[in-house]
């Protein structure tokens, strides 16, 4: 893991969100208690940088917008596995918005969606799944993941302009800036 560059990224991405109010970590729900911060899995393999932060935001064409980024955006080549944040339930998987291919997972009280994956919405047997076959990932709503499991891969679908994961995370319904998180987990990585 590219830690180095994280660490580069977060000290400029967090400017002043450290006395943020603090955020309950999704154990208490977890199957597993003892999950810490630093059991969590980073979301993306192939890791390039972070191409858009949280907040309000530009617009591509330079233009100043009111356009409010809901999520980070991680950089990496089309194709690249998508991995499960922290262990829950998966509660949605959509292809018809702008987040192009979507899984959405519930921890406890945390929500995380992954967006502009590979693969599309399909009716199976046991029930809607996002399937992406040359990936070899089909996710069933409803079905149980394990932190760090593959559950997608890195595509363009929605909108985007490059290859890239947008990650959005709610904690009891209320938006969180994923730098935050990705600060408690490598503030307590770093001291192992
Ligand atoms: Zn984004």
């Amino acid at each position: 893991m590219h830690w180095q560059r994280i660490s580069l990224a977060l000290a400029i991405a967090l400017g002043g969100v450290l006395g943020s109010p603090k955020l309950s970590q999704p154990s208490q729900n977890s199957s597993q208690g003892t999950l810490r911060w630093n059991d969590a899995s980073f979301p993306v393999e192939n890791f390039q940088g972070y191409s858009s932060p949280f907040g309000y935001r530009r617009s591509p064409t330079g233009e100043p917008t009111t356009e409010f980024h809901n999520g980070l955006d991680f950089a990496a080549p089309e194709g690249s596995y998508i991995r499960n944040w922290w262990a829950g339930q998966v509660i949605e998987v959509s292809d018809d918005t702008a987040c192009g291919t979507l899984v959405r997972i519930r921890s406890g009280a945390w929500e995380h969606v992954y967006c502009h994956m590979k693969g599309r919405v399909e009716q199976t047997p046991q029930g809607r799944a996002m399937v992406d076959r040359p990936g070899g990932v089909l996710i069933l709503e409803g079905q149980r993941v394990p932190t760090g499991a593959r559950i997608g891969r890195v595509g363009m679908t929605g909108r985007t302009t490059g290859p890239h994961l947008h990650w959005t995370l709610r904690h009891r319904g209320q938006l969180v800036n994923p730098a935050v998180v990705l600060q408690a987990m490598y503030g307590t990585q770093a001291q192992r």
